[in-house]
């Protein structure tokens, strides 16, 4: 067993740890907060920041290969890593992390995300709405997650009152769509390609609720062209490891909404609904492994956030032999904050 580095500290970088786990792999978590739900689970460096070049150096000398949970880890620092091997690599962390470079390499590749503007201060917005219209959402282009960051722009007066954040922004228009899905693939070193059925995926204020699968037919109608899309891009960065897309599908066909470099939430019902979960063969891949099957061992998987104080009737959820409870271990309950997810098969 060697041993695999996980840059961040959330739940993502736990379940990819508890996977490695099973393949006899030792990880260390490298993540600036002191009380990782990750390191809960393996060995942990923390730091001062993502910036902390004795920290980082330190955890790079234990592993032999290196992955990320979360796509907004600075690229910069990550050159301490010298030769070790980072996947997948900072090419799909750059894009992924950048709301502009994502949608321009989508479009690059034949993708269609909503109409779209950089902003960078009050002119452009008002010239963004002139050109795009109005609804619209205006995001920051770094950092975003569970809908933070995002403001919903229903009129042209709704923006004058704003007061713009000093950080890079994209407006986009507001997509009428019929349902969101999820393109969730692997790649292994080798460049084999495998794809997860696709789940329909429900938010709730901006954050994941629910993802359904089989999704329904609007989204099955749609899912070849997303993969399409998806197996390009996967290609064109060299990603080795797991990479999502999210999109909608319209009337028009489906329209890319953002890219996730890793494992993702939409991707929770593999690990009892699929023969290899996102989190295995993410490990596989990084590990140089063949993948594993990623067919679906149910008739059908619903998998349910857990989110913030929310009451939950647990006798109940734990005495249906369908579900299955994953609690991630996070002291403070926040609200919107993820705690955990059930995933029910439907068999
Ligand atoms: P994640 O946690 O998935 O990374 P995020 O903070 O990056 O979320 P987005 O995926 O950009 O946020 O948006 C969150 C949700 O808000 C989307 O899944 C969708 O429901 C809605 N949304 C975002 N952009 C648009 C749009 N242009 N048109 C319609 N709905 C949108
Ligand atoms: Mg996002
Ligand atoms: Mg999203």
């Amino acid at each position: 067993g060697e041993t695999i580095g996980i840059l961040g500290g959330g739940q993502l970088g736990r379940m990819i740890a508890l996977a490695a786990a099973n393949l006899g792999y030792r990880c260390h978590v490298y993540a600036p907060e002191a009380d990782s739900i990750a390191a809960d689970v393996c060995a942990g460096f923390t730091c001062a920041g993502w910036y902390d070049a004795e920290a980082l150096a330190g955890f790079a000398r234990a592993c032999a290969v290196v992955t990320y949970e979360f796509e907004n880890v600075p690229v910069a620092p990550l050159a301490a890593l010298g030769d070790l091997a980072l996947h997948p690599g900072t090419r799909s962390l750059e894009v992924a992390q950048d709301r502009a470079a994502e949608k321009s390499f989508v479009e690059g590749l034949g993708g269609r995300p909503a109409p779209w503007a950089t902003v960078d201060n009050a002119e452009d917005l008002a010239a963004a709405i002139a050109t795009i219209g109005t609804p619209g959402i205006l995001k920051t282009r770094r950092d975003g997650y569970d809908g933070k960051g995002q403001w919903r722009i229903m009129t042209p007066e709704d923006a004058a009152g704003l007061d713009l954040p000093q950080v890079p922004l994209v407006y986009e228009g507001f997509v009428t769509f019929e349902a969101e899905f999820s393109v969730i693939l692997a790649r292994g070193a080798d460049g084999d390609v495998r794809f997860w059925d696709s789940a329909q995926n429900a938010h709730k204020a901006g954050i994941l609720s629910q993802s359904v699968v089989p999704a329904g037919d609007a989204v099955r109608a749609q899912v070849d062209a997303a993969r399409a899309l998806a197996k390009q891009v996967a290609d064109a960065l060299g990603h080795v490891g797991v990479l999502t897309l999210e999109f909608f599908a319209t009337a028009e066909g489906p329209v890319f909404n953002e890219m996730a470099p890793r494992v993702h939430n939409s991707g929770h019902w593999t690990i009892e609904g699929a023969l290899t979960s996102q989190f295995e063969n993410h490990v596989r891949a990084i590990c140089g492994l063949p993948l594993g099957s990623t067919e679906l061992c149910a008739a059908g998987v619903v998998m349910d956030n857990l989110i913030g104080d929310e009451a939950h009737d647990w006798p109940a959820i734990l005495s249906d032999p369908a579900n299955h409870l994953h609690l991630y271990g996070k002291a403070a309950v926040r609200p919107g904050r993820k705690m955990g997810h059930v995933t029910r098969l439907v068999l």
